[in-house]
């Protein structure tokens, strides 16, 4: 199935699904401080949808094996790369850095974001992860131009992270946004070789496409596996990791990010 394209009209409701997403982010990023729960994040981005006249895409969201997703934010603390479940007992420490997702359904279509913030003062290292991993998504989102491809947009992501002496994650990918969270196409963080048995559609770019681009950054191995509760995603070597995402709009202006305040 070919990428939706989307009309003017639908670009600016979903630039508002984007900004609610951005305003809980925002109410977030004031309370992630040491000693404050997950769950307490999660209640604070739940108020700010709700707030809007806005749903939570994760809750209750069960694909394949998965059991239902129990809360608004995915909260990934640490070597918890994706997928993290909020919880009353996860008290944020001084020197963690937590990746938040939040999507949500606004009049009908999705806004996606996510960022890893620091909590209290970090060490250099997670530092610099964190300013790669946003430098990839400002990369891949100056790669969102008319006249590429998608394996454009995967070359620049990986590249950016390469650089800083990154790995990306290969089994996780952004994807198409509109009015379900998950559409055409998928944007991956690196694109395959030739030999590779992983196919993506690599699909040029056109006025209209909107996808969300989330580097997943990882400072050891990329090698990864979910936790017993069906949803944790953490590197098997237990280093650091990184994780943001804008949902953007391709435009002949350029990209259009969706998801600013
Ligand atoms: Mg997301």
């Amino acid at each position: 199935m070919a990428p939706v394209l989307k009309t003017a009209e639908e670009l600016e409701i979903m630039r508002e699904a984007g900004r609610i997403v951005a305003r809980a982010h925002e109410a977030m990023r004031s309370a992630a401080v040491p000693g404050v729960t997950t769950k307490t994040l999660d209640d604070i981005a739940t108020s700010v949808l709700r707030d809007h006249g806005a749903s939570p895409c994760f809750l209750g969201y069960a694909p394949g094996n998965h059991p239902p997703f129990p809360a608004t934010i995915t909260a990934s603390v640490n070597d918890e790369l994706v997928h993290g479940i909020p919880s009353e007992t996860r008290a944020l420490e001084e020197g963690d850095i937590i990746g938040i997702d939040v999507a949500c359904f606004y009049q009908g279509y999705v806004g996606d974001a996510a960022v890893t913030l620091p909590i209290g003062e970090i060490s250099g290292s997670a530092r610099r992860l964190l300013r790669a991993a946003e430098n990839a998504l400002e990369a891949a989102i100056h790669a969102s131009v008319l006249g590429n491809r998608i394996s454009d947009v995967a070359k620049a992501t990986a590249k950016s992270a390469g650089r800083m002496g990154y790995s990306v994650a290969r089994e996780y990918t952004g994807h198409g946004v509109g009015t379900a969270m998950h559409e055409e196409p998928q944007v991956p963080n690196w694109w395959p070789g030739k030999r590779s048995e992983v196919r993506w559609v690599n699909y040029e770019l056109q006025v209209g496409m909107t996808y969300a681009i989330e580097p997943m950054l990882i400072a050891g191995r990329p090698d990864l596996k979910e936790l017993e509760d069906g949803w944790t995603v953490v590197t098997k070597d237990g280093s650091l990791t990184a994780h943001c995402e804008h949902t953007i709009a391709i435009t002949e202006d350029g990209p259009r990010i969706l998801t600013l305040p």
